[in-house]
Parts: C-alpha cells; structure tokens; sequence
C-alpha cells in the first residue's frame, strides 16, 4: 500500500509545483528538463524593469565545454520593439531564450534587460517580467477559464474574459457545448496547437509583463488559426519588448528587425525589407518559403 501512495503522492507534488510554476512563467520548457544549475548570488537584488530593453553583448556558450553552441552573439532589442529570430534547426535560437531565463549562464558575454547584468538578479524578479508562449502549452483537466487564469491567479472572471477576446479565442469557444466553462486538457477536450498556443497567449496578456518570448509552433497551422494568432501577437508586442522565434513569413513581416541565425552566429540582422534588399540568407530563406508557400504552408526553420 506504501508502495503505491508514496509515487501517487509525489506525482501530485510534481503537478502542484508545475501549477505553481505556471502562475509564475508559463512553462517553456519540459518541467523535467528544468536543471536547478544556476544559482542566485548571495547579494542577488531584485530586477528593475522600466522599459523592457534586452541585450545580448558577445555570449559565447555550450551545454558542454568541448562544443560552442553560440559564438559570440551580439544584439539589442529596444523597449517594446518586436524582434524575430530565425534560421534553420540547431542554429541557437531556443538557446538564447534559455540564456535570457538564465536557465544557463553565458560562459562568456552578458545578458542584460534594462541595462543590468542578468547574472546579478534573482531568478525570481527576472522571471516575473518575461511572458512566454512556448510550443506545446501545458493545459490542466479544468474549464478554459481556470486555465488561461494561470497566467494570474488573482484575476477577476472580467479580466480572464477580456485576454480571452484579445488573444482571439472567443470565436472557438463560442462554438463549445459549456463555452469558458468547458473542460479541456487530457481528460476533457482536445485543443488542437492553435488553440493551446492561443490559451498561452491569453495567460500572457493576463500577465501583461514587459518582456514577451514567443516560440512559434512549427506545426502547420491553416490561415484562418494562423491569422488568428498573428492577430493575437500583435495585440501582444503593441505594448511590450516581444522576442520571437518565428517559423512563418507571416510572423516575420511585420517585426521591427529580425535576426537570422546560422550555427550559433547572428548572421545578418535588418527589417524584412532591408533583408530582402540585402540578397543574402534571409532573402533566400524568403525565396525558399515563398516557393514553398505556392505549393503549400511549409514552416522556415524545420
Ligand atoms: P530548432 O529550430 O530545431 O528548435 P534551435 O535553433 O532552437 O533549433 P537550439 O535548440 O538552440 O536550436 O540548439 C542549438 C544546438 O544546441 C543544437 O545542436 C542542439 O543539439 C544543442 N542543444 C540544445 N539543447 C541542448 C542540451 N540541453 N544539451 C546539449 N546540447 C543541446
């Protein structure tokens, strides 16, 4: 009898610590992939976040010593800019969103947000201003409502409604038999990725913090659910920093600069237009996309 209580109890430790943690930061990562490496200084004082400017100055890292994954990585996002990453698989992106978390620390180089060094901030104050919206959302076995409210637990049911209507899901959940109050996740209702990363992104907008990351999902998606969560982004990054790795030219068009990634180097930088101009690898990733876009909806980076 032991035996069973004891794994049946930890299991709900470990789904009340992701609870937890989702009212903090959405979860970007898989929460068993979480490694507690990094440490918070003795002196490590609270973040300070008045704009939402990011900065990476010269990040050299690896996940091993013997390999670099990012050589010396260099650029700026300016208060509420919208900034795109792309480039083929394995380039670094999802690594600098690590960085920025500090689930890692730069072996070489800063991260800094509003000028300060992440290094010298609590984990805490520095998760608290950064939103994320990751690939495949983590939804709990409770009504819509309960589950775009972790994005802030003390919000009011108006509050939850209204991120609801920005982040575009109101239309899908007015065709469900219980509307907001419908039961989704693995014992309810099955959302397809659209509507989970619409979930994510109405819990960011509840959350409302300065910095947004945006992991793009690389499954294709049809117009009427890619439009919808474009539309939902942009409601997003009008008001904050928003960093996105971005698999479609729809989500990359309108970004104020987009920075194209190739074997852990920031390749070329520029707006779409400027790139385009510049004829070098992200006007041909833009050939290649639009060629593939004639034949069907084909994501960059996979
Ligand atoms: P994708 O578009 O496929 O998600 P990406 O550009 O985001 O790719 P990263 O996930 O940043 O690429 O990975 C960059 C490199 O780092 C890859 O070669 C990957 O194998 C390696 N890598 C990623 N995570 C780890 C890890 N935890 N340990 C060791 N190597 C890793």
């Amino acid at each position: 009898m032991m035996q069973i209580f004891i794994p049946l109890n930890f299991l709900g430790f470990v789904y009340r610590e992701m609870k937890g943690a989702l009212a903090n930061i959405e979860k970007m990562f898989s929460i068993l992939d979480v490694k507690p490496a990094i440490e918070d200084r003795r002196d490590a004082g609270n973040l300070v976040v008045e704009h939402g400017a990011i900065e990476f100055r010269e990040v050299h890292f690896g996940y091993n010593p013997d390999r670099q994954i990012l050589k010396g990585v260099s650029f700026s996002v300016e208060p509420r800019q919208k900034v795109a990453i792309v480039g083929a698989s394995g380039a670094g992106k999802s690594t600098l969103f690590k960085l920025l978390f500090r689930f890692y620390d730069a072996d070489d180089g800063s991260v800094l947000v509003d000028g300060q060094d992440i290094r010298g901030v609590s984990q805490d104050s520095l998760r608290r201003c950064i939103g994320v919206v990751p690939q495949d959302t983590v939804l709990f076995n409770q009504s819509i409502l309960e589950n775009v409210r972790y994005g802030r637990v003390d919000a009011t049911d108006e509050e939850v409604m209204e991120a609801i209507r920005h982040a575009q899901l109101d239309g899908f959940i007015a065709q469900l038999p219980e509307g907001v109050h419908t039961t989704v996740g693995e014992r309810g209702l099955k959302l397809s990725g659209g509507e989970k990363q619409r979930v994510a992104i109405a819990r960011a907008i509840l959350k409302r913090p300065p910095i947004m990351v945006f992991d793009e999902a690389t499954s294709s998606l049809d117009s009427h659910a890619e439009q919808g969560i474009l539309r939902a982004l942009q409601e997003i990054s009008r008001e904050q920093t928003t960093l996105v790795i971005a698999h479609r030219l729809s989500t990359v068009v309108d970004a104020d600069r987009i920075l194209v990634m190739e074997q852990g180097s920031v390749v070329e930088q520029g707006s779409h237009a400027e790139l385009v101009a510049a004829d070098g690898h992200y006007a041909a990733l833009w050939r290649m996309q639009q060629r593939e876009r004639a034949l069907d909806a084909v994501p960059i980076s996979s």
